[in-house]
């Protein structure tokens, strides 16, 4: 394949921080651009860039998501007391993943990427687990309070027109805790039809889990919502049709079956389940450098990145002048996710040829070549011919590339 592949529309490029941003750059330098005549539009969400602009950068590339529907994303820092200090910025600016998480709406799905020679730390995992977290509510938007003594405590409800109606929390006989939450039905719904929609867009089946026996009205109309959304709005006859199963179940039971399953479904959960579960998954896995991470709004925008941070402690060895060994296979497969996506969208086969490509060559670097970067050569059964460093790695990508294109 001598030609350069051409792009019809563009994907959105988003410029990140530290060592992610210098495997960034390395990854389209040496894999992409020799290949494809990238067609991008980049938005430099790097933390100088985005304190320049008082964060408008990172509402701008929102925006240019939803215009071109695909777009791609390096990990960014998210400004912390220490950061203000480092940066010298005007103010703690917040995440950019949730700026942009919350402009599309969107529901973000975790997968890994599962290698031969990195063996799950539960045996009988086969296939990928892919955890799709609602990013909504429950204890993330809480009101808590400590009680200091006896007391009182009620929920209070008061509507437009001044009805009052109380319901008794507890009566505190001495000191204690309490703890109010919400969640919104657009929103749980919203999630429900993002995780049918994306187990039907990648053939899997869909598990949902809560503790409706406990929680009969939080949990329970979560369990309602995700029903009627499956039944009445056209999931259950497609999930028919593609010979898919949507299975419910408790939140414990779920625990217990994924333990024991092969893998090879996505797996719903509400908002605190999948902060705990996607990083135990996820860890389970291998290593934090297999891990992909893709936004889906319900408008049908994509945005891929890889799960990983900045990587802060190489780029600091790095910057001392230091070799380091950071993995860039999830920063890779977030570039083929968006082109392959964009190939879809287009009717480009060679884009989707080439996605697939770079995906097995990076794969097979690992597991044929037995070259990978130290997180992965400290878990690898056979062990590594060469731990490579964070160029090398990238390197012996591009030269099975270039034998196999
Ligand atoms: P991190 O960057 O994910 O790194 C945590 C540790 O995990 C690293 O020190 C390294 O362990 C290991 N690791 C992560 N990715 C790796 C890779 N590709 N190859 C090899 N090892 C890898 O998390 P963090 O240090 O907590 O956060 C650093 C910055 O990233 C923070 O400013 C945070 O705000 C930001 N962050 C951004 C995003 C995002 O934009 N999506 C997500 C998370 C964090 P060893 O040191 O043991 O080698
Ligand atoms: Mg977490």
């Amino acid at each position: 394949m001598a030609k350069r592949i051409m792009m019809k529309a563009p994907i959105v490029d988003m410029g990140g921080d530290e060592m992610a941003r210098i495997i960034w750059d390395m990854v389209k330098d040496k894999l992409l651009e020799p290949y494809v005549d990238l067609k991008t539009e980049y938005y430099d969400l790097g933390l100088t860039k985005r304190d320049e602009t008082d964060d408008r950068i990172t509402i701008e590339a929102a925006e240019a998501i939803k215009r071109h529907t695909v777009g791609v994303k390096c990990a960014t820092i998210t400004p912390n007391a220490e950061r203000v200090k480092e940066y010298n910025l005007k103010k703690q600016w917040k995440s950019p993943n949730a700026t942009i998480r919350a402009m599309l709406d969107g529901t973000v799905f975790r997968e890994p990427i599962l290698l031969n020679n990195v063996q799950p730390a539960v045996r009988f995992w086969k296939k990928p687990i892919i955890i799709g977290r609602h990013a909504y509510g429950d204890v993330y938007k809480n009101t808590e309070w400590r009680v200091e003594g006896p007391c009182k405590a009620e929920l209070v409800f008061t509507t437009r027109d001044g009805q009052e109606i109380r319901k008794t929390i507890q009566e505190f006989e001495g000191p204690g805790i309490v703890q109010a939450m919400h969640n919104l039905d657009g929103s749980i719904k919203s999630f429900a039809r993002a995780c049918f929609s994306y187990a039907l867009d990648r053939h899997v089946p869909l598990w949902f889990a809560t503790k409706d026996t406990i929680s009969k009205t939080y949990d329970g109309y979560f369990k309602e919502a995700f029903r009627k959304v499956f039944v009445e709005e056209g999931f259950k006859e497609q999930f028919e049709k593609a010979g898919l199963q949507y299975f419910y179940t408790l939140i414990d039971d779920a625990v217990a079956r994924v333990v024991r399953s092969e893998g090879g479904f996505l797996w719903a959960c509400k908002n605190y389940d999948g902060d705990v579960m996607s990083d135990f998954v996820g860890s389970a896995y291998g290593s934090l450098g297999l891990l992909k991470s893709v936004l889906v709004s319900p408008t049908g925008c994509f945005e891929y990145e890889a799960a990983h941070g900045t990587v802060q402690q190489h780029y600091y060895r790095h910057l001392d002048g230091e070799s380091t060994s950071t993995n860039s296979t999830a920063i890779i497969f977030a570039w083929t996710g968006a082109l392959r996506k964009r190939g879809e969208l287009d009717d480009i086969p060679e884009l989707v040829q080439f996605s697939d490509a770079l995906e097995t060559v990076t794969k097979d670097t690992i597991q044929l070549d037995g070259i990978m970067t130290g997180d992965l050569a400290r878990i690898s059964e056979p062990p590594a011919r060469k731990t490579a460093n964070t160029r090398e790695f990238i390197e012996a990508v591009a030269s099975r590339l270039d034998n196999v294109l």
